[in-house]
Formats: C-alpha cells, structure tokens, sequence
C-alpha cells in the first residue's frame, strides 16, 4: 500500500479524485489517497502550489512531491522541500497551450481584428495577409510547452526560430541558445511567444533593450509568466509603436488588478490565465506513472532542477 496525500482545493479534490484513483489502478498501484493522513505515513505529496501544505519537513517518509502545475516557481524556493519535486507534463496542458498560442498567432497573422471591427460597406480587397512562410515567430523557451508551439507553427509553415538555455535540435525550427541566439531570435520575431518559466535568470528578461531588438512593429504573445517582462518597458514600446500589440495570459499580480493599465489598453489583449490547464484525465496518469517508478525503483520523471529552479 502506497500512501499519497492530496494538497489542493476543495475544486481541485472533486475534480482530481476519481481520475487519480482511475490511473493508480490502471498503473498496477495499491494505494491509500487521501487529503489527510498521519504524517508519518505520508509517502508522495500531489500537490497545487495554493493548497494545504506548505511545510514539507514534517512527513520524515516523504519520497516525492508531484505538481500539479508546469510552472513551479512558488515551491522551489520553499527550503523545507528536500524531497525531489516533479513538475507537471501533461498532453492535456501541451495541447491547450498549442490551441491557445495559435489561435492568437493566427488572429494576428491573418488581420483578423480589422475584419471584426471595420465592416463598414466598403470592400477593401487590396490587403490580402501574406502567407505564414513569410512570417517569423521566435519562441522563448524550447521545454514540452514550446517545442510542441514550435512544432504546431512550424506545420503551418510559418518561419520558426527559437530559444532555451542548452541547444536543442529540432527539425522546422531555427534552434538557438546563448546571449547571441537570443538576439538572433529577437531580430527576427515578428511575432514573439514566451514559454520561459519563472527563475531568477529569466525574471525582467524581456527588458527595454531587449524590445528595441524586436523588427519595429512585433506583436508579443506572453502566456509563460509574467515577472518574464518588465511592464513599463513594454507599455513604453507599445506606445512608441516598436510593439504594436500584446496578447498577455500571465501578470505579476493575478487576477490583475482592475485599475491595471493592460486592462483599458487598446492595443493589449488579456487573457485571464486561461491559455492552459492541466487536465485532470492525463495528469493523473502524470502523476500515477511517477509513483509507479519511484516504487519499482526507477528514476523521477520530469524531476524539478532546484539550482536552476525549473
Ligand atoms: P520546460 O519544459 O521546463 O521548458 C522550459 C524551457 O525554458 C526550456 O527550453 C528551458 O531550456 C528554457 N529556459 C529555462 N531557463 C532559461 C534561461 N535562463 N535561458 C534560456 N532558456 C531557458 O517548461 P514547459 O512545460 O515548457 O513550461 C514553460 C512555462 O510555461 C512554465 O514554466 C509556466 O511558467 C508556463 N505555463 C503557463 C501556462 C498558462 O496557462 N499560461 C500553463 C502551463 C505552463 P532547456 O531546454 O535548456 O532546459
């Protein structure tokens, strides 16, 4: 019997329960799952970063602590974890996130906007949008989120290039690392995705400098974390004109603040950190095929590197 404690909300618990219980049996899995237990049984945490438990010290037998989020940025700093931390990946969230980032590339790509708002009987047949081979999109962060938008715009032929702190290969998209290959990437991102997590590397990454090295003109889609761009440098290229719109899912402050200048922008989009969530049917199995391996003895998925906190 494998003990594992659930440290989410009531919603979370009624939306996870039965689908946890589904993948522990389909992974071969004896297990007690419960949302309190003695401490001292406690031997894999599932956990959302707002739930219950915040001091991990007190469970001496605790073999893992299993997120429930990709982003994991609340509990790597938290020093009473000692245990491995595995993020989430899970197909659900890729799929979402591929829908999302190409939904809006799409709506960008295609002046979609001007047919929305300018239907005014006059027939304005002279701008046809160009096709996708002719756009750049550069992508921050290559982990399972990017690639796989990466992967999806690449199919839609559009001109990919992207960023991550090793190299990676990847057939249909222009890989780059380093502080040059960041700027290879922003030169040359018309529009500009960002898939970061959250570290002290990648905090303000998207600065003033860095915008100026944008084509004048490029249009940002953020559905990585907020503290990835700093806000008054973007309202100020906004306002210049050297970024011409904003599709943003992520803020520092969240839900944002009602007076938020992003909210009455007219060249910003909010979205309210929507762009993907993890799906309770395949993050289970996330979730039951990691304990299925820490049991037989194998290795953590997905496991968080502390040091570079993702
Ligand atoms: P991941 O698999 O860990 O990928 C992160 C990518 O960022 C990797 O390519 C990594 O490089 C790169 N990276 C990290 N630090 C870097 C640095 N200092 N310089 C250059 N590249 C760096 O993460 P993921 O699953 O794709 O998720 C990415 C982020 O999306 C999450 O952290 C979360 O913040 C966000 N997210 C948002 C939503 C939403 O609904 N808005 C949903 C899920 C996730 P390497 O490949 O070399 O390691």
């Amino acid at each position: 019997m494998t003990s594992v404690l659930f440290s989410g909300s009531d919603a979370q618990w009624s939306e996870y329960e039965a689908h946890l219980r589904a993948a522990f049996a389909d992974a071969g899995l004896t297990v007690q799952l419960a949302r309190e237990m003695a401490k001292d049984d406690v031997e894999y945490i599932v956990c959302s970063p707002s739930g219950p438990v915040q001091d991990f010290a007190v469970f001496p037998r605790l073999k893992a602590v299993l997120s429930l989020w990709a982003g994991v940025e609340s509990i790597t700093n938290n020093q009473s974890l000692t245990a491995p931390l595995c993020r989430m990946v899970d197909q659900g969230l890729s799929e979402g996130m591929v829908e999302w980032v190409t939904g809006h590339i799409l709506r960008y790509h295609l002046g979609i906007d001007a047919h929305l708002s300018g239907q005014d009987g006059v027939w304005r047949n002279d701008i046809v949008p160009p096709l996708a081979r002719e756009r750049r999109v550069g992508i921050l962060g290559l982990g399972e989120l990017g690639l796989a938008v990466g992967n999806a715009l690449a199919a839609l032929n559009f001109q990919v290039s992207g960023w991550s702190r090793t190299l990676k290969e990847a057939p249909g998209i222009a890989c780059h690392s380093g502080a040059d290959g960041l700027d290879a990437v922003l030169s040359q991102s018309d529009f500009l995705v960002l898939l970061l997590p959250h570290t002290t590397a990648t905090e303000n990454l998207l600065d003033a400098a860095r915008i100026s090295r944008l084509p004048r003109g490029a249009k940002i889609l953020n559905p990585g974390r907020g503290a990835l761009i700093d806000e008054k440098a973007l309202l100020d290229a906004l306002e210049s004109g050297q970024v011409s719109h904003a599709t943003l899912d992520v803020f520092r402050t969240e839900p944002l603040p009602a007076d938020h200048p992003f909210w009455a922008h007219p060249d910003v989009t909010v979205t309210p950190h929507i762009a993907s969530e993890t799906r309770a049917t395949t993050a289970s199995r996330t979730v039951a095929e990691n304990i299925r391996r820490g049991e037989a003895g194998l290795p953590f998925r997905h496991v968080v590197d502390r040091k570079a906190g993702y």
